[in-house]
């Protein structure tokens, strides 16, 4: 495999590519079950040797490609991953192919995902001859928040039951406002665990004139809130940071009436499985320590989210490499620092070693720091770059197939 052919064939795709994420974004679907989209990746991909896994708990959708090129001793498999669903939003970028869906759009690139995969997909089964193991395409629904990649791993559609995991797995994530065509990648944690955190401080309402003969939530609510940043900073080290957000407070319901109680809502983000764990017990003990020290009472529910997406190093080097040999040695950065959102590939991560690499789609010669990014209402992708996602992917799953991360 030349990288020029590799490229070459890739951007022989761009219509179809462009074709198939202007239709998924036009009919945006949401949470675990995205059955049109599903629909449109086995439509795109029937005329391929390719044995699809299906069901039961999403529409995630696991294809396996078997290679035929002969393999150095150990026959490897890897995994590549695209994501489908859509997020509960209005669209309001007034392109021709805008979402058709009320309050439902593609504004986090999953469908560029999917169709890069699609991509991948075709240009590796059209390399069946030369690969030196099998692929296995994750298509997945329910990333935002939904845990589809966790259903579908629990669902046995990764390994088919068998407990036999990939030996590594990779993902690209685009990013709008990012420089055209570049790479991005970081060894370690790339993004954060995310879990929701609802705190409900009990008292007795009263008189809002008579605070003594009751037992004030919103005070202790509020002692919460800032003691929450202090621990925080007093507990935590700087340099393995978490970020803790009250981001809800709701209690009582007019001027001069003391509530029972007051609730609260937010969200704890750590980039170490350690930390993550100390947060949950330290959060739970400050809020009921606090309560108890005004005689009142406060129950803390975290609910987990997704875990920390943790990137391996030799498969981060593995990247750049494979970046540099298809696109020139100026594309591959490396991230100085991680993010605080989180990404449920985190799953597949914890079970096999592999990267996620964010791709930049800003359109050629916009100010990309200038570009709606992910989430906004007013997100655009430019579609050009595409070719250069199903490419990457390839070649990634190629290279590792014949060499592993070397
Ligand atoms: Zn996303």
């Amino acid at each position: 495999m030349t990288a020029a052919t590799l490229l070459d064939d890739a951007t022989a795709l761009g219509d179809t590519l462009v074709a198939l994420r202007r239709a998924i974004h036009a009919e945006p679907e949401l949470g675990l079950m995205t059955p049109a989209t599903r629909d449109k990746v086995r439509a795109a991909l029937a005329d391929l040797p390719i044995d699809w896994r299906e069901g039961p708990s999403t529409t995630g959708l696991v294809g396996l490609l078997r290679g035929r090129g002969a393999s150095q001793g150990l026959r490897r498999t890897v995994l590549l991953r695209g994501d489908m669903d859509a997020l509960p939003m209005p669209e309001q970028t007034g392109l021709p192919y805008a979402s058709k869906v009320p309050g439902a759009m593609h504004a986090c690139g999953h469908d560029a995902h999917t169709a890069m995969l699609v991509g991948a997909a075709r240009l590796l089964a059209g390399r069946a001859d030369r690969l030196a193991g099998d692929v296995v395409l994750m298509f997945q629904p329910g990333e935002e928040g939904h845990h589809g990649a966790r259903f579908m791993i629990d669902d046995g559609l990764i390994d088919g039951g068998t407990g036999v995991w990939p030996d590594a797995a990779f993902a690209l994530h685009v990013m709008p406002n990012a420089p055209h065509g570049q790479v991005a990648g970081r060894a370690g944690a790339l993004l954060a665990s995310a879990d929701q955190i609802d705190i409900v401080v009990t008292g007795a309402g009263g008189h809002a004139s008579m605070p003594h003969d009751a037992a004030d939530p919103v005070p202790v609510a509020c002692e919460i809130v800032t003691a929450i940043q202090t621990m925080v900073t007093r507990q935590f080290n700087a340099h393995d940071p978490v970020v803790v957000t009250i981001a809800k407070i709701t209690a009582g319901t007019t001027h001069n009436v003391i509530p029972d109680s007051a609730n609260m809502k937010g969200t704890m983000r750590s980039l170490s499985p350690a930390n993550r764990e100390k947060l949950r017990h330290a959060l739970t003990q400050l809020a009921q320590g606090i309560a108890a020290a005004h005689g009142l009472s406060a129950s803390v529910t975290i609910t987990p989210g997704f875990p920390v997406t943790l990137c391996n190093p030799p498969a981060v080097d593995f990247g750049a490499r494979v970046t540099q040999d298809l696109f020139g040695p100026e594309v591959f950065h490396r991230l100085p620092a991680p993010i605080m959102g989180a990404e449920d590939f985190a799953y597949v991560l914890e079970r096999c070693p592999g990267a996620m690499f964010f791709l930049g789609m800003a359109p050629e010669g916009d100010d990309w720091a200038q570009c709606c990014g992910i989430h906004s209402p007013r997100m655009m992708i430019d579609e050009t770059v595409m070719p250069r996602g199903a490419a990457l992917l390839t070649g990634l799953a190629m290279r590792f197939l014949d060499k592993g991360f070397t």
